[in-house]
């Protein structure tokens, strides 16, 4: 289980069949606000909302036929989960998404929308987790881990070979994290391209799993509180974690209300509307000055799949 800069490359060749590069924009007021040339790369402009999908399609491209008659088995709440829906249909692939019995109806419905089958059991994502190890034995398809599957790296590292290419003069990226496997992507593109560019991994600090993990060398469990859906994991995943130990410039945490906050910012600021996971790069710049001021600094947008609660907390600007 590995991850170079070529397999980035040639997920790219696969992306750009399905899907075009993504807008990324610096809006003078929100440069103001933040004391910083901030460029908002907008993976909440993708088809299912979020970068997510870019992994999906790699992942399917790379399926043989058989493979994917026999279809594809994951557990997720969220973006993962229609990502992976999302590709299977346009690769006619069977798909199975194990759900938490308490996931949100409107969750499982964008799931189904796409053609996937859901099943709501359990209640975790670790009992999911545990359901979707057995279905896949059962069945013989094939067990898709949202941190551990190499093809879903590769396929969201493209965003950053965008970035880099578009801004070849960063000095930072600022990337939310969950299970890693966008910020770990970053930093194997950022090394090839632009080597004096750092990238800073984020996370909620009402789910510091991945943080934990990065800052003890291993994998550690942690509670998962974050009202963040897009950043709510329990535990570190390790091929993620292996490219963040020698690829991150540093690990941040901000609170769940900061991000609020910063969604805010990107809706009056940037016109755009984050979910919490996609403004909590922003959350970061903008409670550290110290790192980031009078720097050019790229934050990825990665999602805008905000649900109701989301949405009605935009008020109060
Ligand atoms: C999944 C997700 C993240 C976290 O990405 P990882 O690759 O799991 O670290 C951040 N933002 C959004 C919108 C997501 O869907």
């Amino acid at each position: 289980m590995d991850l170079d800069f070529g397999d980035v490359l040639a997920a790219r060749e696969v992306v750009y069949r399905h899907l075009p590069p993504t807008p990324m924009w610096s809006y003078p007021v929100l440069n103001e606000t933040v004391g910083a040339t901030v460029f908002v790369k907008h993976e909440n402009a993708q088809p299912v909302g979020a970068f997510k999908v870019r992994g999906g399609l790699t992942l399917l491209d790379a399926m043989s036929p058989d493979d994917r008659k026999r279809g594809i088995v994951t557990w997720s709440t969220g973006n993962h989960a229609q990502s992976l829906a999302y590709a299977s249909s346009v690769f006619g692939a069977a798909c199975t998404v194990v759900m938490p019995g308490t996931a949100s109806t409107a969750k499982a419905a964008a799931v189904r929308g796409h053609g996937a089958e859901v099943v709501l059991t359990g209640d975790d994502l670790e009992a999911a987790q545990r359901y979707a190890e057995a279905l896949a034995d059962r069945t013989r398809a094939r067990l898709v881990s949202p941190g551990d599957t190499p093809e879903l790296l590769a396929g969201v590292g493209t965003l950053y070979l965008e970035i880099l290419e578009a801004e070849p003069e960063l000095d930072a990226i600022v990337v939310p994290i969950g299970s890693g496997t966008g910020a770990g992507a970053a930093t194997v593109v950022a090394r090839e391209l632009a080597p004096a560019c750092k990238v800073y991994g984020v996370q909620s600090a009402s789910s510091p799993a991945a943080y934990d993990s990065w800052q003890a060398g291993e994998l550690v469990n942690r509670p998962n509180r974050t009202r963040v859906a897009g950043l709510a994991t329990g535990r570190g995943y390790e091929l993620p974690q292996r490219l963040l130990r020698t690829g991150l410039a540093d690990f941040l945490l901000v609170t769940d209300d900061e991000i609020d906050a910063a969604r805010r910012r990107l809706a009056a600021d940037a016109h755009t509307l984050a979910e919490g996971a996609g403004a909590a790069a922003l959350a970061a710049v903008l409670g550290r000055p110290d790192l980031f001021e009078g720097r050019r600094v790229a934050v990825v947008c990665t999602g805008g799949n905000a649900d109701a609660t989301e949405l009605s907390g935009l008020s109060g600007l």
